[in-house]
C-alpha cells in the first residue's frame, strides 16, 4: 500500500520545520510513502520578482535579489545541515542552482526561461530534504517530477503518462519505500519545463495519489484543516470534519484557499480520499475529503473568489428566439475563456469569466448580439450547503445576511448544494462576515 503525502510551503519553510517532517512521515502505517514538497514558503514569489526583472532587463537588480536569496539559502542550509560533509555537499549544490539563476543575464529572457526559474525552488526544497535525510543515514530515493508530471496542449495533465512515466520511476527501486518529489513542476508538450499554475502542488499531490490509486492523499499545511470561511478575513471560523468531493472542488473552485481550485478533482475520479492536516497541531483531526455525503440539511461553508468581470449582453433579439445563447457561448469557446456564472432575463444575458486575456476581442464579437457593458472587480460569494428544495429557510437566510450589500447576480438552483452571489470586490469581507454570522 502507498500514501502520498503533500507538505506546503510553510511546512518546508524552516530548518526546524524540515526536521519535524520525518516524524510525521514515520507515524505513518502505509508501506510506501510518496512525499511532495513545495518550495520553502516565500521562495516562489522570490523567482517570480526575479524573473520580473529579467524581463524588464533591470540585470543588476537581479544579481541583488539573487544574492539576498543565495544567501537566505547559505544560512538556511548551515542550521539544516549538522556535519562538514553534509553542509559541503548541500552548499555545492545550491550553489550549482545559483549558478543557473545568474546564468540568464545574456539570454533573450522569455516565458520559457521564466518557468525554468520558478522550477528551482521546488528542485531546491525536494533536494535538501533527501541530502538532509541522507545525512542521518536514512534511505531515500530522489525523483524528478519533471520525468512523469506532464501537460497537454490545452495545459491539461496528461494521467496516463502521468501512472505509466511515474511507476516506471518507482519500479526502479523495489526495496526502497520513502519517495519525495517536487510539487507545482511538470512538462509540457513541447517538453519545455513548466508548472501547473500557484499553489500547484496540491494538484501534484492529487494528479499522483489519483494515478497510482493511493490509499490516501495527506495535504499537510499550516492550518488545522478546511474552515467553514476564510480565515484571513472573517474571526472565528471553524475546521470541518468531513467534506463531500464535490463540496470541497466547489469550494476551493470558488476560491478557498488550502487547496488549489483543480485539485479535487482528480482524487474524486479515482475515488482517493484527501485528508488535510496541521504541520503545527498534529492532534489536531484535520478535514477527511471523500466520496461520502455527511452534511445533510447543513450550510457547509463560504469562500470567495476575486478578480471576476461581469459581461452584461442586451439584446431584443433575444427575445423568443432560440440559439441565441448558443452563439453566445460560442464566442467563449473561440477564445478559450470558461464561464463561471450565468443569469438570463427576458432581453439580457449576465456571465461571469475570471480569464481576461480575450476580453477585448469577446467584447467585440458580442457587441455583434447588442449592447454590451462590462464590470470588472468583482467577487463571487460560494456558498456551499444542502439547497434541496425543502430546504428552502436557508436560501431566505442567505438573502437576509446580505441585504444590505449590492449584488449583481445570484446563481440559485443551478445545482442543490450552492448558491453563489456576485458582488463588487470592496463589499467582499464585508458579504463573508454578514453570511458568517448569519449561517454559523
Ligand atoms: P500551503 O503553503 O501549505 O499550500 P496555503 O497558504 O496555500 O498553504 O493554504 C493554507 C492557507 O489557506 C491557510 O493558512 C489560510 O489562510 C488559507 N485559507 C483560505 N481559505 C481557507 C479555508 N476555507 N480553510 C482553511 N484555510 C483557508
Ligand atoms: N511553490 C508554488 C507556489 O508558491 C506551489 C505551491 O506551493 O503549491 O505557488
Ligand atoms: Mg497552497
Amino acid at each position: 500500500s502507498m500514501k502520498v503525502l503533500k507538505f506546503g510551503g510553510t511546512s518546508v519553510g524552516s530548518p526546524e520545520r524540515i526536521e519535524q517532517l520525518l516524524p510525521i512521515i514515520k507515524s505513518q502505517t502505509a508501506d510506501k510513502h510518496l512525499v511532495i514538497l513545495s518550495a520553502v514558503s516565500g521562495t516562489t514569489n522570490d523567482l517570480v520578482t526575479l524573473s520580473d526583472l529579467y524581463t524588464k532587463k533591470e540585470n543588476d537588480a537581479a544579481y541583488k535579489h539573487i544574492e539576498f536569496l543565495h544567501n537566505k539559502y547559505k544560512a538556511f542550509t548551515n542550521e539544516l545541515f549538522k556535519t562538514e560533509e553534509g553542509k559541503t555537499e548541500a552548499d555545492n549544490f545550491i550553489d550549482r542552482i545559483f549558478q543557473l539563476l545568474y546564468s540568464f543575464k545574456n539570454t533573450d529572457f522569455t516565458s520559457a526561461e521564466e518557468r525554468v526559474i520558478l522550477a528551482q525552488g521546488e528542485i531546491i526544497s525536494t533536494t535538501l530534504f533527501h541530502l538532509r535525510l541522507k545525512e542521518k543515514g536514512i534511505s531515500s530515493v530522489l525523483l524528478s517530477a519533471l520525468d512523469f508530471m506532464l501537460i497537454d496542449a490545452e495545459n491539461e495533465p496528461d494521467i496516463d503518462y502521468i501512472r505509466e512515466y511515474c511507476k516506471k520511476e518507482l519500479a526502479k527501486y523495489p526495496n526502497e519505500n520513502l519517495f519525495i518529489t517536487q510539487g507545482f513542476i511538470c512538462k509540457n508538450a513541447q517538453g519545455e519545463t513548466d508548472n501547473l499554475r500557484r499553489g500547484g502542488s496540491d494538484y501534484t499531490a492529487s494528479l499522483l495519489g489519483a494515478a497510482l490509486e493511493v490509499e490516501e492523499i495527506q495535504i499537510w499545511t499550516d492550518i488545522d484543516g478546511f474552515h467553514n470561511n476564510d480565515p484571513r478575513y472573517v474571526p472565528n471560523t471553524k475546521p470541518i470534519a468531513h467534506l463531500s468531493f464535490d463540496e470541497a472542488a466547489e469550494l476551493s473552485y470558488f476560491g478557498a484557499k488550502i487547496l488549489h481550485p483543480q485539485s479535487v478533482f482528480p482524487a474524486r475520479k479515482f475515488n482517493v480520499p484527501v485528508r488535510l492536516l496541521d504541520t503545527m497541531n498534529l492532534k489536531a483531526s484535520g478535514t477527511l475529503i471523500s466520496g461520502e455525503t455527511t452534511n445533510q440539511n447543513q450550510i457547509v461553508a463560504i469562500a470567495a473568489k476575486d478578480g471576476i468581470t461581469a459581461i452584461r449582453i442586451q439584446s431584443s433579439r433575444m427575445l423568443m428566439a432560440y440559439g441565441f445563447l448558443r452563439q453566445i457561448f460560442e464566442v467563449f469557446e473561440r477564445y478559450k475563456t470558461p464561464i463561471d456564472m450565468i443569469t438570463t432575463s427576458e432581453v439580457a444575458v449576465s456571465l461571469t469569466i475570471d480569464q481576461t486575456e480575450y476580453l477585448p476581442e469577446i467584447i467585440k464579437d458580442l457587441e455583434t448580439f447588442g449592447m454590451v457593458e462590462t464590470d470588472s472587480d468583482q467577487s463571487i460569494i460560494c456558498i456551499v450547503g444542502d439547497f434541496r428544495k425543502n430546504n428552502h429557510g436557508h436560501a431566505t437566510i442567505v438573502s437576509e445576511a446580505v441585504k444590505h450589500i449590492p449584488i449583481r447576480m445570484i446563481s440559485y438552483g443551478g445545482s442543490e448544494n450552492n448558491i453563489s452571489l456576485l458582488v463588487p470586490s470592496s463589499y467582499k469581507i464585508e458579504a463573508l462576515r454578514s453570511l458568517h454570522n448569519r449561517l454559523f
